[in-house]
């Protein structure tokens, strides 16, 4: 017996494996399942023990069928011997058994003894029982009763074989009932076997989709598994390349921390020398600063030694178109070193018609000779120009007004001298573009020594006694507007223009574009009678700024650039229409605001106490940057042309007046009006303080000149 805890699945399967007979069928009977299906020699086999066990008893059965008895008692009846028939198919199973026993039947000792008085029985003929006479009654009788007999002994042989038979029967239904209980109890354990056979199907396909399920995620996670391993290698190749990287960065790493170490002592090394350029160099500095403010005290010295009020004259070159000046009308006469040396000398041959000679013959002309602090012959150029002038640029940076003028008739090269040539040629460029740029480039250079420029720009004109902003922008544009003239404070020596745009400016772009919109407002303002230009001052002022914050120094100057309007006076001879009328009225503001600049020179080489500033709009403007330690340079402007030659005398004779007053010699100056000269003695100052009498004289001057 197998242990009970072991399945019932796995039970079956033993059982079936071990070919062993289940423990409650242990009979030794066949099932009765089986005992259906035999065929007639099985069944033969089966009674094959009864039959010997028969034998054994030493009984012959020869039938227990009654009707077969019968059939086999037929022929002998009729005194024949029996014969064997071939068992009947129909016959019972048991009289095919019975059948040999009948035909090896000998019917010796069944016969009966002969009885006395009846015949004896005939004899055999061929073997086979004779057949009695009908008459032999008793004989016949005798045999019946033989046979009676003889069959009542075989009714006793088969009644104790159907009581053998019968106690087989019960014994077989015993085992049968037995057998159907052990059937039962097999079924049922079939049953159960079936249905643990269903449950383990069950849970079978339950593990089979299990497995599916976990096989299915074993290939997912194999797939993972490959993927990891892939990047694993990809990893383990990255891991060995950085390794590889990282040795190298250590080995650089170490070369750098050794190159460090030499570093960090090169540095200490380094510091020290650096901490001894740096007092080296905070020396240096200092004596580069008492330089830099020696230098500008000798510049300025200088400047001043060749006159806080210089000028220049320049005379433009002849034009295409216009006649060409007639040999000697204007000469440059060298310097005392020879040609070499700049020209500051001019001379000018004047025929005068109205002079004649006793003879008739005309007048040889007058010669006027004129010195400058320099003279431009009409090749000179704008850059050579520029260059006299960038000192006097190189003061304002230092902190001295500066003035520059351009004086002279329409037309004698002003605004050329001043803003340059058509077309935006840089060889034609002008003074303030010039100017600006070089002060622009100094400004950066000062910057390494600890100075802070800044620079703002105002450009105005000065119409009829009207300030008019050449900057403006938009609806102002042409129009110029209320402008005034006012303080920029209570106290305050500062000037301002009011509605006038103030344009900070740090580069020359932006300098060419406010020079640009002013030549628009210009033209805006252009009328066809009237070049308002030529009939107008324009005055470009830059307010410089400077500051070194280390030693806390400032400096601030305004630079002034002026291009005056035409100086020619009026022609007496014209007709007075509304037209002229309006230009001699232009006339009479240019000339007053013109003399009123010659008075102001004159008062401030004086230094009067009193100076005219506020006689003109233009003198009123330009205070600040007249007078004290300012600059003052004045461009007379001279036309080449002999039509020209009476406003180019008249043009001449005022610079030399205003340089007459700057630079006076040794001995005195020489004031030159009209026909009479006039020699003032002077000591240090040209005319004395409060000289009325001088005073009166210039004024008188200016008049006569206009
Ligand atoms: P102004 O301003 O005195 O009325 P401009 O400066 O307008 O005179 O000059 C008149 C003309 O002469 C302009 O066409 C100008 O280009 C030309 N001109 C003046 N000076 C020179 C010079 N130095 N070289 C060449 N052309 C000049
Ligand atoms: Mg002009």
């Amino acid at each position: 017996m197998e242990p009970q805890q072991r399945s019932p699945l796995l039970e079956v399967k033993g059982n079936i494996e071990l070919k062993r007979p289940l423990a409650k069928a242990a009979s030794r009977l066949p099932l009765s399942g089986r005992r259906l299906k035999r065929g007639p020699d099985q069944m033969e086999e089966a009674l094959e023990p009864e039959k010997k066990r028969t034998r054994g008893l030493g009984t012959r059965v020869t039938t227990t069928h009654p009707r077969a008895a019968a059939l086999n008692s037929a022929p002998q009846t009729q005194g024949q011997t029996a014969v064997p028939r071939a068992p009947r198919k129909s016959a019972p199973r048991y009289s095919m058994a019975v059948a040999p026993v009948l035909k090896t039947q000998k019917p010796g000792p069944v016969v009966p003894a002969q009885k006395p008085g009846t015949t004896a029985a005939p004899p055999m003929v061929g073997g086979k029982k004779p057949k009695r006479p009908a008459w032999d009654l008793k004989g016949q009788l005798c045999d019946l009763n033989a046979e009676l007999k003889c069959y009542r002994e075989r009714k006793q042989v088969l009644d104790q074989e159907n009581q053998q038979l019968q106690d087989q029967l019960r014994e077989a239904k015993q085992q049968a009932s037995v057998l159907g209980a052990e059937r039962r109890t097999l079924e049922e354990e079939l049953t159960r076997v079936r249905a643990q056979a269903e449950q383990g199907q069950r849970e079978l396909g339950n593990l089979s989709a299990r497995v599916l399920e976990l096989e299915e995620r074993l290939g997912t996670q194999e797939g993972l598994v490959q993927e990891l391993q892939q990047e694993q290698l990809r990893l383990q190749e990255e891991r060995r390349g950085l390794a590889a990287q990282l040795g190298e960065q250590e080995r650089r790493l170490q070369t750098s921390e050794a190159s460090l170490s030499d570093s960090q002592a090169e540095v200490a090394s380094l510091r020290q020398a650096a901490a001894a350029r740096e007092a080296v160099l905070a020396e240096r500095e200092d004596r580069l600063h008492g330089l830099e403010m020696e230098r500008r005290r000798l510049h300025n010295q200088l400047q001043e030694l060749k006159g806080n009020i210089r000028v220049f004259c320049r005379v433009r070159p002849v034009l295409p178109g216009e006649s060409t000046p007639s040999p000697g009308f204007l000469q440059f006469p060298s310097g005392p070193c020879g040609p070499s040396d700049p020209p500051t000398r001019l001379s000018l041959s004047r025929s005068d018609e109205r002079r004649g000679t006793l003879s008739g013959a005309p007048a040889a002309p007058t010669r006027h000779d004129f010195s400058f602090d320099r003279v431009f012959p009409p090749g000179s150029g704008q850059d050579e120009v520029f260059e006299e002038i960038s000192m006097l640029v190189q003061s304002a940076l230092d902190g001295y007004p500066v003035c520059i003028f351009a004086y002279g008739q329409t037309g004698s090269g002003k605004t050329f001298t001043m803003e340059g040539g058509p077309g935006g040629d840089p060889r034609l460029e002008g003074l303030i573009p010039r100017a600006l740029r070089h002060l622009f480039s100094v400004a950066q250079e000062l910057r390494g020594q600890g100075w802070t420029y800044s620079f703002v720009a105002s450009y105005v004109e000065i119409y009829n006694e009207t300030v008019r902003d050449l900057l403006a922008t938009g609806a102002r544009k042409g129009q110029g507007g209320e402008c005034e003239i006012r303080r920029a404070g209570p106290g305050s020596e500062e000037l301002t223009v009011t509605n006038a745009r103030y344009v900070p400016v740090s580069c020359e772009r932006e300098v060419e574009a406010l020079l640009h919109l002013a030549r628009q407002n210009r033209a805006v303002a252009r009328t066809a009678q009237n070049e308002r230009s030529s009939r107008s001052h324009s005055v470009f002022q830059l307010q410089i700024s400077g500051e070194h914050a280390g030693r806390g120094l400032q400096c601030a100057a305004p630079l002034s650039l002026v291009d005056l309007a035409g100086s020619e006076r009026l022609d007496p001879g014209l007709a007075l229409g509304p037209g002229e009328r309006e230009r001699l009225r232009e006339t009479q503001a240019i000339n007053s605001s013109l003399s009123t600049l010659g008075l102001v020179i004159m008062a401030l080489s004086n230094k009067e106490s009193h100076v005219p500033y506020r006689n003109s709009k233009l003198t009123y403007l330009l205070q600040n940057s007249l007078g004290g330690s300012a600059k003052m340079l004045m461009f007379v402007n001279i036309s080449p042309l002999e039509e020209n030659v009476s406003e180019s005398l008249n043009s001449l004779r005022f610079a030399s007046k205003v340089r007459s007053l700057a630079a006076p010699s040794p001995s005195g100056f020489l004031l030159t009006v009209g026909v009479c000269t006039l020699v003032l003695q002077a000591s240090g100052t040209c005319i004395p303080k409060g000289c009325t009498f001088a005073r009166q004289l210039t004024i008188d001057f200016w008049g006569c000149l206009n």
